[in-house]
C-alpha cells in the first residue's frame, strides 16, 4: 500500500511509467530497505535493479525473484510491484530466520515491463538477456524527448552508492510472482497458480482494398466496399479461431475505415489481429490459415495480410515449477497448473536460466485497470511460495 501511494490516481489506481520520479522513488525505497540489511544493490545499463543477500558458496549464481514496478497509465496497485515486493519480503524473512543459503538470493526490479513511456520500447528483462541491442534501447525517447539513457542516469543519481551490474550476468534460477490478471483462480477458489507456460502469440495486420465511391449514386452491384468485405473477413476469422475449449484468444483490437466520411463508400479498411495459444502447433496451424481465409471471405476487394510479430509459447518445466508446486503442496495451499495469458519478464529470463512463475488470485480477474485488487492473504501466500521456492532451489541446484 505504501508503494501504491507512489503514482496514485484519484480513482484508486496507479500511474507510474518507467523511471519517472515516482518510479525512481520505488527503486530508492527498496534500495534503502536492502541496504539496511546489508544486501548489495546493483543497477545495470538498462536500469534493472538487483538487491542481493549473499550466499556461502563463492561463485554460485544467484537464485532470483522479482517483477516490474512500472504500470499502465490507468494501472492498478498490484500488477508488477506485488511480485517485486514478494521477492523483497522473501529475502527479508529468510534473513530474519538467519538461514544461510549456498547461493546468493536476489530481488529484482525489471525496468520498463509495461513499456508505455519510451519508443521504441522493450522489456528490461529482454535487454538483460541480450535479445535486444542495448544501444538502440538507450536511445529510445519519451514524449518530452528524454532518452532512456538519461532516465537510467536519473535512477543512478538517486542511488549513487549502488554498484554496477553487467548485462547478462548469469543467474542460477528465476521465479516471478504475479497477480493472475485472469478470473480462474478466484472462480475455482484456489490460492496459487503454478504457471506451466507463457502462451505464444502472433500479431497480424490486414488491409482490405476497395474503391471509394459516391454513397448516393453508386449502385450496390458496382461497389467495391472495403467495409462490407471487412465484415465478412472478420466473421470468417472469428469462425476460424472459434475454440469450443475456450483456450484460443483471438482479438481484433484496431479497426480503421477510410476515408471515414458519411457519404463515401469506404475504399480501405485496416485492422489488427492478436492471436494467442499455449500450443505452438495450434498457433502455427491456425495462424497460417489467416491469409487464405481472408482472401476467400472477401468477395470484391483485394486483401493484404502481414505478420508483424510472432513469439512461440515459452514453457516452464523442470526444477522451478516443481519447486513452486512442492512449496504450495507442503503449505497446504489449493493450487493448479495453468498457462499465462499475458507476457511477463520470466519469458525472457528463461532464456538464460531455469525459470517459472507463481500466480496469485486477483479480484474478478481485473487488471490493467485502476480497480485491480488482490487480498492481503492471497498475496502473503504467494510471497510464502516464493520464499519456500528460493530455499528449495538452493538445496536442489
Ligand atoms: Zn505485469
Amino acid at each position: 500500500m505504501e508503494m501504491a501511494e507512489l503514482g496514485a490516481t484519484p480513482k484508486g489506481g496507479v500511474n507510474r511509467p518507467a523511471l519517472t520520479p515516482t518510479d525512481i522513488e520505488v527503486h530508492v525505497r527498496l534500495a534503502e530497505w536492502a541496504r539496511a540489511r546489508e544486501f548489495a544493490v546493483e543497477i545495470d545499463a538498462y536500469g534493472n535493479q538487483f538487491m542481493r543477500r549473499s550466499g556461502s558458496e563463492s561463485g554460485a549464481g544467484a537464485i532470483a525473484s522479482g517483477s516490474h514496478s512500472d504500470t499502465q497509465p490507468t494501472g492498478g496497485r498490484f500488477d508488477g510491484i506485488s511480485g517485486v515486493l514478494s521477492a523483497v519480503e522473501a529475502l527479508e524473512v529468510i534473513d530474519d530466520a538467519g538461514i544461510e543459503t549456498r547461493h546468493p538470493l536476489e530481488a529484482i526490479i525489471w525496468n520498463n515491463e509495461e513499456g508505455t513511456r519510451f519508443s521504441p520500447t522493450n522489456l528490461g528483462s529482454a535487454v538483460y538477456v541480450g535479445s535486444v541491442p542495448i544501444e538502440t534501447m538507450l536511445a529510445a525517447t519519451d514524449g518530452d524527448d528524454v532518452t532512456m539513457k538519461e532516465a537510467v542516469q536519473n535512477l543512478r543519481d538517486a542511488i549513487p552508492w549502488a554498484g554496477v551490474r553487467e548485462l547478462g550476468a548469469p543467474m542460477a534460477a528465476f521465479i516471478e510472482s504475479h497477480i493472475e490478471q485472469g478470473p480462474e483462480l478466484e472462480a475455482e477458489e484456489l490460492d496459487i497458480g503454478v504457471v506451466t507456460a507463457i502462451q505464444g502469440t502472433r500479431k497480424l495486420e490486414v488491409e482490405i482494398i476497395g474503391d471509394e465511391a459516391h454513397a448516393g449514386t453508386t449502385p450496390e452491384r458496382m461497389r467495391r466496399d472495403a467495409f462490407v468485405d471487412a465484415v465478412s473477413v472478420a466473421s470468417a476469422l472469428r469462425e476460424l479461431f472459434h475454440d469450443p475449449d475456450d483456450i484460443m484468444r483471438f482479438t481484433i483490437g484496431r479497426f480503421e475505415v477510410s476515408p471515414g466520411a458519411l457519404a463515401v463508400v469506404p475504399g480501405h479498411v485496416f485492422f489488427t489481429i492478436d492471436i494467442r495459444h499455449p500450443d505452438n502447433a495450434t498457433l502455427a496451424r491456425l495462424g497460417d490459415q489467416v491469409e487464405a481465409v481472408c482472401t476467400e471471405a472477401a468477395s470484391r476487394c483485394e486483401v493484404r495480410v502481414v505478420e508483424t510479430r510472432r513469439a512461440d509459447s515459452t514453457p516452464f518445466v523442470g526444477l522451478v515449477p516443481e519447486a513452486v508446486e512442492a512449496a504450495s503442496r507442503e503449505r497446504g495451499y489449493a493450487y493448479k497448473h495453468m498457462p499465462s495469458g499475458a507476457g511477463h519478464d520470466a519469458r525472457y529470463v528463461s532464456e538464460i536460466c531455469p525459470s517459472g512463475m507463481v500466480f496469485v488470485p486477483c479480484e474478478s480477474g481485473l487488471s490493467h485497470n485502476e480497480r485491480e485488487n488482490a487480498t492481503a492473504d492471497d498475496l502473503a501466500r504467494g510471497a510464502q511460495v516464493v520464499a519456500d521456492t528460493l530455499l528449495i532451489l538452493d538445496e536442489r541446484l
